[in-house]
């Protein structure tokens, strides 16, 4: 039996990386003191999971930004607008990082390329572009140089490569008349000679991620799939090849896995445990199999018991020579240490494991599968079964009340009492709104000053109430603007939230949160996801105060302003113990009292924004159904339990719903806002298409760029938005709320759309006229 891990966390537990790239960008450090900061942090990562046992450690896991662009880089797929920047500055680390986020210098400006999640993780990777006919060649020596500096530290390190298939297909093809897989045939001598010179300095096993294994492929893909390690095997005897795959199982493409010639092949047990005795039953003699026992996506400690019986159950099965005990994924995606936190509870931090616990877990596996006697890995044992108890019976995560009203929820409930023809005429009658009218998503710029506001009042710098006034000064200031430009629906500004879920996960119990628990989501950005550790309730309201407050200061109609229950749940980490639908309805019920509360404090309108519901969607097409039902039940059960007269919002910032667009139908949100500006209202058409029957405001200015639109722009999209759906269903507002924009661009900008909206509603008022 061996041990290895998929690949480790690289922005260090106090986020190392981050600053040192972020000082870096800014010209605060040199170039050979970014790489040294980088180097350190290899060496650090590879001790840390040698001196716990690990049999191979990874390399080439480690990246400045992502190893998506990292192997871009490596096998030149190099778009050409940066070749000038490669003739300005013969430096591959620029050139690395003007892909990754543009470039204006030198009197250049040439945009990045894109970005788009990594599979249903919150990490994003950089895009490839593909071309017809496109060539490549071995252009960076990272993964050589990667092994080497591990062979330095003592270490025959596992070089984690994505593989070619998986490769192509996280690419992009930007121009017709082609299909990317047709590059296998070219990309493929430049893997032939990144392996030649690997095996040169040594290197005895690779591990291709082969992530689409565990998805629904073509038969194309597939083709390609055999083609490429027939070709790879057939070049190299002797090098042993680990295809790893997982955050699914490999289901119906399991016969394919397992003819690939491959020395290893990894599953995934955490997210489909299911799969292990079909793979039992059809592994090849001369095959041995990857057990992703220790799970990489999520914060709990490991549960021995349970994952001994997989392994013993594969080493009866294969002999346990030729199993391989490991994470179920790359650690990328937990944070870095559990040591560091001083200040979790107790009893909840001996429920957890990040990275560096993990691949502690992964040696205790394998120690304890082997029947070891030694005292120390018995006690961790005892320890680990310890821990699994008092979590299932702690109090700090039962709450039966919980429990009970989430069994008690029935179909009323997750109903408005009438259905959206009724309910719209007594929101009309309620709230005498225009028609196209006016609001905004719900946040407005968090200058410094808001910022530096709740840094001083989290280190008690400012007492309760000078922050609440300072807060309501900028409230005030930001409805008293709405008003004086003529907003129709105003909303209060968010100034007192620091996130849309963090902010609500501090004030609901059963949700905790860790100090540096960061991860990778893109770049140098990291985010912290708050730990859904127990049953979820509501001791108080949460918003009704800031709501109130703003509804108190004018005559106009204020918007309430909640995360949705599946945002919530989609950015954090959630408990394992329960089904995710069950947790999800917790929260719903929580958002639902929220909602009661604003509505009994006189609050006409609420938003619940649901931007995660689509993100959410599971990796196989045939979950799909199974959760968007829960999904979409969980926003009707949090939204439902107003009256007619009360209009319910959604929001959604993500574009192409047209595979999802009958379940966005079926939230039964009286009107949902959309990110639409950058598509042109292309989006629309599923929504024209569909007939969709409730009101939909289509974001008319980009929010994510500092330029400001004209009113003519809006104006041309909101006839293009008026030519597909009736007017009397459309709201005018941007695509997103606007705390990352300044205020200069936000006036402006709001202006413009007002005066736009005006002119749009004018106009059609002067033809109904003409019509009669
Ligand atoms: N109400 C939130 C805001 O305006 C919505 C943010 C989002 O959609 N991501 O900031
Ligand atoms: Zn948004």
């Amino acid at each position: 039996m061996q041990t290895h891990n998929l690949g480790y966390p690289r922005i260090g537990s106090k986020r190392e990386l981050k600053k040192a790239c972020e000082q870096y960008w800014s010209g605060k450090i040199k170039l050979h003191e970014l790489l040294e900061i980088g180097k350190k942090l290899c060496i650090q990562n590879w001790n840390i999971q040698k001196q716990a046992g690990i049999d191979l450690v990874p390399c080439n896991d480690f990246s400045y930004y992502d190893q998506v662009l990292d192997m871009t880089l490596t096998v030149g797929a190099i778009p050409k607008r940066y070749n000038q920047i490669a003739v300005k500055s013969n430096n591959e680390q620029d050139l690395y990082f003007a892909m990754a986020r543009g470039y204006q210098k030198n009197g250049l400006d040439i945009t990045a390329m894109e970005m788009t999640k990594w599979f249903d993780t919150n990490y994003h990777y950089i895009v490839p572009e593909f071309y017809k006919d496109q060539e490549f060649q071995l252009f960076s020596n990272k993964i050589l140089n990667e092994f080497e500096g591990a062979k330095q530290t003592g270490i025959n390190a596992k070089p984690v490569i994505i593989g070619l298939v998986s490769y192509l297909l996280l690419g992009k093809e930007k121009e017709e008349g082609f299909n990317k897989l047709d590059l296998a045939k070219n990309l493929l001598p430049v893997y032939i000679e990144i392996l030649k010179k690997l095996e040169q300095q040594g290197a005895e096993y690779i591990q291709f991620d082969e992530p689409f294994l565990a998805l629904d492929l073509s038969d194309k893909a597939k083709e390609t799939f055999r083609f490429v390690y027939k070709e790879i095997r057939a070049k190299f005897p002797k090098l042993k090849f680990i295809i790893a795959t997982y955050f699914d199982g490999l289901k119906d493409n399991l016969s394919l896995a397992t003819s690939l010639q491959a020395d290893v092949l990894h599953i995934d047990l955490v997210r489909n445990p299911e799969q292990l005795e079909e793979v039992l039953a059809t592994i090849p003699n001369n095959l041995s199999l990857s057990l992703g026992v220790v799970d990489g996506r999520n914060i709990w400690k490991n549960n021995f018991e349970k994952s001994l019986k997989l392994i013993e159950k594969a080493a009866e099965t294969l002999g346990s020579e030729r199993i391989f005990i490991a994470s179920s994924c790359s650690l990328l995606h937990s944070p870095c240490d559990l040591d560091v936190e001083t200040q979790l509870n107790s009893e909840i931090k001996n429920w957890l494991a990040f990275a560096k616990q993990k691949v502690e877990e992964v040696v205790a596996l394998k120690e304890l599968a082997s029947g070891t006697t030694d005292e120390t890995f018995l006690n961790i044992y005892t320890e680990n079964k310890n821990a699994a108890t008092s979590r299932n019976n702690s109090s700090l995560i039962h709450n039966n009340s919980v429990k009970q009203r989430v069994n008690a929820i029935n179909e009323k409930d997750t109903r408005r009492k009438n259905s959206f023809n009724i309910r719209k005429n007594e929101q009309h009658k309620a709230l005498k709104l225009p028609l196209f009218p006016t609001t905004t998503i719900g946040s407005f710029p968090q200058t410094k000053e808001v910022r530096s506001w709740r840094a001083k009042f989290k280190k008690g710098e400012l007492t309760t109430v000078e922050y609440d006034n300072l807060l309501k000064e900028e409230t005030k200031r930001t409805i008293k603007w709405q008003e004086d430009i003529g907003i129709d629906v105003l909303v209060h500004g968010e100034f007192e939230r620091n996130d849309m879920v963090e902010y609500f996960g501090e004030q609901l119990e059963g949700i905790t949160f860790t100090k540096y628990g960061w991860v990778q989501s893109y770049g140098s950005r990291c985010v912290k996801p708050p730990i859904i550790f127990g049953d979820v309730s509501r001791p108080k309201p949460m918003t009704v105060y800031w709501s109130q407050y703003a509804q108190s200061i004018t005559q106009k109609l204020v918007k309430g302003m909640l995360t949705g229950p599946v945002t919530i749940l989609q950015w954090s980490f959630v408990r394992d113990d329960q089904p995710r639908s069950v947790t999800c309805n917790q929260i719903a019920l929580a958002i639902r009292d929220e909602v009661a509360d604003l509505e009994k404090a006189g609050i006409k309108i609420i938003q619940i924004d649901e931007p995660a519901i689509r993100e959410g969607l599971p990796l196989r097409k045939a979950d799909w159904q199974n959760y968007l039902q829960w999904a979409v039940r969980a926003f009707r059960i949090s939204s439902s339990g107003v009256n007619d007269e009360i209009q319910i919002h959604t929001h959604m910032c993500y574009s192409e719903f047209n595979d999802v667009i009958h379940n966005i139908a079926d939230m039964d949100a009286d009107v949902i806002t959309i990110e639409c500006s950058r598509s042109q209202m292309e989006l629309l058409d599923a929504f024209a298409e569909f007939k969709y029957p409730n009101e939909i405001g289509p974001g008319v200015y980009d929010i994510h760029s500092p330029r400001v639109p004209s009113k003519e722009e809006m104006v041309h999209l909101l006839e293009k938005a008026q030519a597909v759906i009736p007017a009397n269903q459309l709201w005018v507002n941007p695509d997103c709320g606007l705390k990352t924009r300044h205020w200069e661009e936000t006036e402006k900008a709001l202006k413009a759309m007002v005066e736009a909206s005006k002119q749009v509603a004018n106009s059609l008022t002067k033809k109904e006229l003409v019509n009669q």
